[in-house]
């Protein structure tokens, strides 16, 4: 199934939560979920979330993880095969890999104000990883790599108030807004990831 192009506020209605997929928006009353926080559709206002089997719950939490982190369902099952072949928790594991994308790791950093922003940034070649300019949203950062935006972008209207932002970026990255620069300290761990996926529900529904 191809990557989700539609409006991006009904995932967040679907999954029943907010998954802050569009930047500031999400921190303002403007969110989708305050106003109509009810499943998208006819009848969403008369349906509830509702109680859920175990395979819905397993089924939904892959759903919200490849809603947050915008993947198709080949793209995450391939996550899950590498996550699988690894030694360690499964779970953590596929985590890891999520939060290790650069599309990620540059939205982490605080770089852009949404992972789809940050993709957008990296298609239009504005990235470079250690030194070298990428236009791969999916690449892994590992540790010690090194994340840049390129000269010419830096005074662009997506990154010119960079240097005022405060640095929320997690512990992970160790980062520079006024020059601006990422450091990948250590690969991210399960505490890492925001948004609480429940992991262990997705490696449940794929080793069935
Ligand atoms: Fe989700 Fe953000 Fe839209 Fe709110 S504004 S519904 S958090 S994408």
């Amino acid at each position: 199934m191809a990557r989700y192009t539609g409006p991006v506020c009904k995932l967040c209605r679907r999954e029943g939560e907010k998954l802050f997929l569009k930047g500031k928006r999400c921190e303002t009353p403007k969110c989708a979920m305050l106003k109509k926080n009810y499943p998208p559709g006819a009848h969403g206002n008369k349906r509830s979330f509702g109680q859920k089997s175990e395979y819905s719950k397993q089924l939904r939490e892959k759903q919200k993880a490849k809603r947050i982190f915008a993947i198709a369902e080949k793209q995450f099952r391939k996550y899950y095969e590498m996550a699988d072949k690894k030694s360690g928790v499964t779970g953590d594991l596929l985590l890891q890999i999520l939060e290790s994308r650069l599309d990620n790791t540059i939205y982490r950093a605080g770089f852009s104000d949404s992972r789809s922003q940050a993709r957008q940034a990296i298609s239009h070649g504005l990235i470079k990883v250690n030194g070298r300019k990428v236009k791969t949203p999916s690449i892994l950062v590992k540790e010690g790599s090194k994340i840049e935006i390129v000269e010419r972008a830096k005074t662009s209207k997506l990154f010119e108030n960079l240097a005022k932002k405060k640095d929320t970026s997690p512990k992970w990255l160790k980062v520079d807004l006024k020059k601006p620069i990422a450091e990948v300290l250590s690969l991210p761990t399960k505490e890492d990831t925001q948004q609480g996926i429940e992991s262990q529900l997705i490696v449940e529904l794929y080793s069935k």
